[in-house]
């Protein structure tokens, strides 16, 4: 199949003084060759620790991969030795983030960076993987990037170090990016360019992407597909454009009508759904979204909600579509 990435089951846990989080607790996806799928959530329902888990870069402790499988290229990344898990992270799976501060180093210029970067991975002789570097900058539209090549990363401007990002990330030709809100410290104009340039890169080299995000107006633009994950789970999969007119959950609905529109007064734009996320220590088994749900019945106190297909790519978990009996 064109399957490039296959997560199954999986359950990455942090242990804390009050207990165990169970910040992802049974999270599965693919992604198949040149798509981009959306992971789409508020902050802390598991989604960046899903991204993480697929790099193995779980800060352990206090965070551990307690079970799933994560199955690329017909291996389980998760048996891999780390060793070999250093030589696909950047070069068959690379990440870029919200801050690019956190990926690039202050202190040395972007040529050394991507250089190494690119010998490392590529095996090219300096000269080489510097054309390589010069070509990638120019890509993602860098002015005069056989110059700017050589400046530090607090030259260029939020927006413009973002595409370094994105230049560096895809300049070992990667077969998946994951892109965790890569654009959400960005104005929106700023924003919007950075996402089209991501778009048309992977489709250029047929790089799937996992894009991570809170704002479903980012997926609504970018992705194939979306998985909207709530309390460390997937509680609805479907394709863009069913999402938007048929979204099933009810958390699913919430996010988009808080999707921030830009005919509301000012004040009215933000993002939010009445209530808080749970707490992920000692989840009870019901269904955590109850508390602020506008539907919420007898059984969603009483056990978590079976997965149902609604019809081909489009599943949900919620107690409004399980079998009658079953509830
Ligand atoms: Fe709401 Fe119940 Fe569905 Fe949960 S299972 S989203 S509480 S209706
Ligand atoms: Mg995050």
């Amino acid at each position: 199949s064109d399957t490039v990435l296959q997560v199954e089951d999986l359950r990455t846990y942090f242990r804390t003084d009050d207990g165990v989080v169970k910040a992802v607790d049974g999270v599965s996806f693919s992604v198949r060759a040149g798509e981009i799928v959306g992971i789409v959530g508020e902050s802390g329902c598991g989604k960046s620790v899903t991204s993480l888990s697929v790099m193995r870069l779980i800060p352990s402790p206090p965070g551990k991969i307690v079970g799933g499988r994560i199955l690329f290229q017909g291996k389980d990344l998760l048996e891999l030795p780390e060793k070999d898990m250093r030589s696909i992270r950047g070069k068959d799976i690379s990440m870029i983030f919200q801050d690019p501060m956190t990926s690039l180093n202050p202190f040395l210029r972007i040529s050394t960076q991507m250089i190494e970067t690119i010998r490392l991975h590529q095996g090219l002789e300096a000269k080489a993987a510097r054309e390589k570097a010069v070509e990638m900058l120019s890509l993602v539209g860098i002015p005069s990037p056989h110059k700017r090549i050589d400046a530090y990363p607090h030259q260029f401007s939020g927006g413009m170090r973002q595409r370094v990002m994105i230049a560096m990330a895809l300049s070992c030709n990667p077969k998946i990016l994951i892109a965790d809100e890569p654009t959400t410290a960005l104005d929106v104009t700023i924003q919007a360019q950075i996402l089209d340039l991501m778009k048309d890169l992977a489709h250029r080299f047929g790089t799937s992407v996992i894009l991570i995000t809170h704002d479903l107006g980012v997926v609504a633009g970018m992705c194939n597909r979306v998985h909207v994950m709530y309390a460390g789970r997937i509680v609805e999969e479907a394709p863009v454009d069913r999402l938007f007119v048929s979204a099933a959950h009810p958390y699913t609905s919430a996010l988009i009508n808080s999707v921030p529109r830009l005919d509301k007064p000012r004040g009215r734009r933000l993002f939010s759904i009445p209530g808080q996320p749970p707490n992920l220590i000692d989840l009870p088994e019901c269904c955590p979204f109850y508390p602020r749900c506008p539907k919420a019945m007898d059984v969603c106190k009483r056990a978590y909600p079976p997965e149902k297909v609604l019809e081909d790519g489009h599943t949900v978990k919620c107690w409004l579509y399980a079998e009658e009996g079953s509830r």
